[in-house]
């Protein structure tokens, strides 16, 4: 990585590290894992997605510029950020009363919906290391949209086109935050009895001396904004950084709510792991525990794009 890039990769890490706290693997972790996913689909699948993605409202932008010849792997490839795009970067959608509690909370009416569903990206599956007492993930979440979008997106659901290329753009990025452990979890303690949020509530130090909220730290994992020619560079091609073969057992398990019990398991072995796990934030990270948890979070990418695939490819058959 030339200095410029890492300059670049720096201030935007932390111009998003201050707007974007609960975003997951914040857009070139998004789309190495959907870059990975794409390469994996057959020639067939690919084209019934590519079809479904050129139906998003964004798509002209996504594709602008680009050759013909790399206007579909761009567009997938771009749609795993477009649920955290609908957060703010993009007009017209909201979160003003849009609760998780709602009886149309989990809805799936296709890009009618102007509601940007935060909660969506996560299932905060409690645990606590000093008997504090853990409260309930929110009725609606990622796993019950990963289930409902996935059912949508099926080639037999006999929804319109326009709501199922909506359920393939979001399941291209909960797939990946499903993968993200601060997103399948939260620490509840005597300092946050209603939880930490996903670790949005107590600072890590890095080796360089950034200081950021946890949940910032393992979004940042690898790098934050980015573009697609980045994400296939980064994440299919040059043999540094490139995403490793998935472990080939855990890479078949298809059913998500296995996959939100992973996370979860990793977060209290890994991402709260000491120094995080027993001492005082802000948190000072020491090798041990930024060189596990950038091997973790590879994985879990790696594992992520698998499952995406596989998920895609049932889906549309
Ligand atoms: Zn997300």
């Amino acid at each position: 990585m030339s200095n410029r890039f890492r300059a670049i990769v720096f201030s935007t890490f932390v111009i998003a590290a201050g707007t974007q706290p609960a975003a997951a693997w914040w857009d070139e972790g998004h789309m190495q894992i959907a870059a990975v996913a794409y390469d994996r689909l057959s020639p067939e699948i690919r084209g019934k997605a590519d079809a479904l993605i050129k139906l998003n409202p964004e798509y002209d932008r996504w594709v602008a510029g680009v050759p013909d010849s790399l206007k579909a792997q761009y567009a997938f490839i771009r749609a795993a950020t477009w649920a955290d795009d609908i957060k703010g970067l993009i007009e017209g959608y909201t979160n003003t009363g849009d609760k998780a509690t709602n009886p149309q909370a989990g809805r799936n009416v296709g890009y009618y919906d102007h509601y940007s569903h935060g909660y969506w990206h996560f299932k905060d599956i409690g645990f606590s290391t000093d008997g504090t007492p853990v409260e309930d993930a929110d009725p609606v979440n990622a796993l019950t949209q990963i289930k409902a979008l996935s059912q949508g997106l099926s080639s037999n659901s006999g929804l319109p086109d326009d709501v199922r290329s909506y359920d393939l753009v979001w399941l291209i990025h909960l797939v990946g935050d499903a993968h993200q452990p601060l997103h399948a979890t939260a620490r509840f303690s005597q300092e946050h009895k209603h939880g930490d949020q996903g670790g949005n509530l107590d600072e890590v130090v890095t080796a360089t001396g950034a200081k950021m909220k946890l949940h910032a730290y393992w979004d940042g994992l690898f790098g934050g904004y980015s573009t697609p020619y980045g994400a296939i560079f980064d994440g299919l091609v040059n043999p540094d950084t490139k995403l490793p073969e998935p472990d080939a057992t855990l890479a078949v398990e298809q059913d998500p709510e296995k996959w939100f019990q992973e996370s979860q398991k990793l977060a209290i072995d890994v991402t709260y792991a000491e120094p995080v796990r027993s001492g005082t934030a802000p948190y000072m990270l020491d090798r041990a525990y930024e060189t596990n948890a950038l091997k973790t979070a590879r994985s879990q990418a790696a594992l992520a794009a698998a499952r995406l695939a596989s998920l895609i490819t049932a889906a549309l058959q």
